[in-house]
């Protein structure tokens, strides 16, 4: 690893100051599960590091007038294990319980998990099925933006290289909203996924009244698919409607082919889960 100098300011303004100042040799450090491996591999290298770790207003998860907030450097374990989400939004602690282990769950934070930016980043699909937005602040101030835009490639995201990400805002979903997350990879556990799926379902009087469908590790970003989502909002939910927003999703998803796994697969694993998620959400 590069030597390099280390900082560790105590508020969001003076780690913005400190952004501004040093300019792009300058690196966020939160959990450090993926930053400081980089920076071990030398894919990253940066002259000065800026610990947000200690900044109070960026840790943890309130909930006040329909609008949980999650702040950016709160760490997975403290997602997952959350009272509040876990009955507001379970299908986010679901998803963030599959990452790596209970240590680096520990470590490791939830805005370090959407500013790496990686298109099989675990807790990007719930969120984007949450419909969730993102708080950044930099020296012009603050901004709020939906998730949905934050991604912009592998590793890339709307992030000015002075602004930090604040927090996550989550409108608490409507009652009889449902969410599950299916997470496909090599091995049960310490894998990143090859295909992830979040479904989200309202229902009222037998039918689908909003679908909600998001894709993680088979496009450069994840992905909501708006498509396959109209095909049901609406209507009931019959097998034919499902099986077609099922192959909507499948055709949305622009994969490779790695050593993990072909882009064939990946394809064919989309169709599977849209449709397992789907039917079991709108038949219980
Ligand atoms: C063994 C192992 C297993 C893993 N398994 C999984 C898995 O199953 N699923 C999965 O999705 N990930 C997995 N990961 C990756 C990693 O743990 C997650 O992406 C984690 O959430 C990163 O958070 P962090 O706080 O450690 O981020 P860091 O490593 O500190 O930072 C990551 C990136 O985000 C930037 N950043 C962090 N916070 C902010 C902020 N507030 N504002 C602006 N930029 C910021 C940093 O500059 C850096 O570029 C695994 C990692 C390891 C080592």
């Amino acid at each position: 690893m590069k030597p390099f100098e280390y900082h560790e300011p105590k508020s969001t303004a003076e780690a913005v100051g400190l952004l501004s100042k040093l300019g792009p040799s300058v690196k966020i450090l939160a959990g450090g599960t993926d930053l400081i491996i980089q920076m071990e591999q030398r894919t990253c290298m940066p002259r000065h590091v800026v610990n947000v770790m200690r900044i109070p207003e960026l840790q943890g998860v309130s909930g006040r007038s329909g609008t949980i907030t999650i702040g950016a450097a709160t760490s997975l374990r403290e997602v997952e294990t959350s009272p509040l989400l876990r009955d507001k939004a379970p299908v986010l602690c679901e998803a963030v319980s599959t990452i790596g282990s209970i240590q680096i769950r520990n470590l490791a934070t939830v805005g370090g998990n959407l500013c790496n930016a990686a298109p099989s980043a675990d807790a990007a699909p719930p969120l984007l099925i949450l419909e969730a937005r993102v708080r950044t602040v930099g020296p012009q101030g603050e901004r709020d933006l939906p998730l949905k835009e934050f991604f912009k490639g592998p590793r890339q995201t709307a992030l000015q290289a002075d602004e930090l990400l604040a927090a996550i805002e989550i409108p608490e979903p409507p009652c009889g909203f449902r969410g599950i997350y299916y997470k496909q990879s090599p091995r049960y556990a310490m894998d990143i996924a090859i295909v992830g799926v979040a479904v989200g379902v309202l229902r009222s009087n037998g039918k689908c009244d909003e679908a909600r469908i998001s894709l993680g590790a088979v496009a450069p970003i994840p992905l909501r698919v708006a498509e396959a989502e109209a095909i049901l909002n609406g209507n009931s939910p019959e097998e034919r409607l499902v099986n077609t927003a099922a192959e909507i999703s499948r055709d949305a998803a622009k994969p490779i082919s790695d050593v993990r796994a072909s882009a064939d697969y990946r394809r064919a694993m989309v169709e599977t889960l849209v449709r397992r998620g789907l039917n079991t959400l709108l038949s219980n």
